[in-house]
């Protein structure tokens, strides 16, 4: 399972994050995750809880916030949602040249750690 595999990623890596701050503890962390990543939120949330079981912090939860696909257009220079139709063309002038903005990525956007400060770490 793809998701899987990215759940395992993921808290290995939210692991190192916790060794470089020196906290033994994870209450909670939140993930953006894009549209167009390529990852099923539902197969994330999931695949997390097992991964997390046998982690350092087995109780942390874990907010998905999922992010819309927007597109940014070099013709115009606008930036717009990306409607139902996932045609990468520009609302406003009709151009195909555009770029996707927003809604690709999958990241850790904050965490909270035992001391109860957010670390934002992007
Ligand atoms: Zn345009």
């Amino acid at each position: 399972m793809h998701e899987l595999a990215i759940a395992t990623a993921l808290v290995e890596q939210l692991e190192g994050i916790l060794k470089q701050e020196g906290s033994p503890r994870l209450l909670s962390f939140t993930l953006e995750l894009g549209e167009w990543s390529g990852i099923e939120k539902d197969a994330l949330e999931f695949a997390l809880p097992l991964v997390l079981e046998n982690s350092s912090f087995p109780g942390a939860k874990v907010i998905i916030n999922k992010i819309p696909v927007e597109i940014f257009c070099q013709h115009c220079r606008r930036s717009a949602p990306l409607d139902d139709q996932y045609v990468l063309k520009c609302p406003f002038c009709g151009s195909e040249e555009v770029l996707l903005a927003k809604g690709k990525d999958f990241i850790i956007k904050a965490l909270e750690i035992e001391d109860r400060e957010e670390a934002t770490c992007v």
